[in-house]
């Protein structure tokens, strides 16, 4: 049994003029004990949302989200409460997730206190073995948050999102802020954490050189649907759909010299109104007739012997 099963979720929300925005469509994945997955896509994709979905800060409008081999959809408030202890998020603006008028132990040792566990003393020792466990010194639990540069500001959230010793945490754009250099310490602090508390991961980024650092799995979104999932090694070396190409000719990659940068034409089509067949024919350099009419599913390409799929009418077998 997979920790996460997410089956034909689906999420709307209302747009501009009674238009109803489309932002996850019937998204199928499962994340193991222990396993990375990451979701890229440009904004707008619905990365973020189902990030949101699944921990239900947003509610679904259909599917089923399986943790632990329970159904969340159906969970009330107070069941809910339970399951965060094992949920946890991270978001990419360490300010505006930190309480300025708290002191940073009382912000890492609070979801201590909200779910009862342990007395005054146990929180504070909980409170300094995190703090150590991210890397910041004994005496960072007296100062606030405003007293930290972003990167460490960062840290004190990742802190806080282990406090209760989760299973699942969902990092969205968790770097994105960070200047480059500090992104990488916060991504190897990430993938340090991830081995020593073998904690799965839903790490959600635009940025696909961030995402192959950390990712077991790969998940490519486009206009709400995955577009393409695999192992990272074969998404990176071996991309099958063309925004997956046209992602990766983007930024640079070890043993490829010199590659053509694939220019996406257009911009990303309104979430209200999708194109029909694939929703990325529009911008496709690879286009044919039948993509205007007919949706890609998302399967294992013909005579294919690794084990990631594609939605695209290239790589299907039409005898
Ligand atoms: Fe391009 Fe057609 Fe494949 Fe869509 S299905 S990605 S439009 S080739
Ligand atoms: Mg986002």
């Amino acid at each position: 049994m997979s920790l996460l099963e997410l089956n034909h979720l689906s999420t709307t929300y209302p747009g501009a003029k009674g238009a109803v925005v489309q932002a996850v469509s019937d998204v199928s994945l499962d994340i193991e004990a222990g396993e990375v997955l990451g979701v890229v896509g440009e904004s707008g994709c619905g990365k973020s949302t189902l990030g949101r979905t699944l921990l239900r800060l947003v509610e679904p409008s259909g599917g089923q989200i399986l943790f632990d081999g329970k159904d969340l959809t159906g969970l009330d408030r107070h069941q809910m409460k339970a399951i965060r202890r094992d949920l946890q998020v991270i978001f990419q603006d360490p300010f505006g997730s930190l309480n300025p008028r708290h002191s940073v132990g009382y912000i890492i040792g609070e979801p201590l206190v909200v779910h009862g566990i342990g007395d005054g003393a146990s929180q504070n020792d909980r409170v300094r073995e995190l703090l150590d466990l991210v890397g910041l010194p004994p005496d960072a639990g007296r100062r606030y948050p405003h007293e930290f540069s972003g990167g460490q500001r960062q840290r004190i959230a990742i802190a806080r999102a282990l406090a209760l010793d989760p299973k699942l945490l969902v990092a969205d754009e968790a770097v994105s802020a960070l200047d480059v250099s500090i992104q990488s310490q916060i991504i190897n602090l990430i993938a340090q954490l991830q081995k020593r508390l073998n904690l799965s991961i839903l790490f959600i980024s635009h940025d696909l050189s961030v995402i192959r650092h950390v990712s077991d799995r790969i998940a490519v979104m486009y206009l709400g649907r995955i577009v393409e999932i695999g192992p990272t090694e074969a998404i990176m070396n071996e991309p099958r759909h063309p925004y997956t190409l046209a992602l990766l000719s983007a930024i640079p990659r070890p043993g490829v010299a010199r590659q053509k940068r694939v220019v996406l034409q257009g911009e990303l089509p309104d979430p209200t109104n999708p194109p029909m067949g694939c929703a990325f024919h529009t911008r496709c350099p690879k286009v044919m007739d039948i993509c205007h009419s007919v949706r890609p599913v998302l399967e294992r390409p013909a005579g294919s012997t690794t084990a990631g799929q594609v939605a695209c009418h290239l790589y299907r077998d039409h005898q």
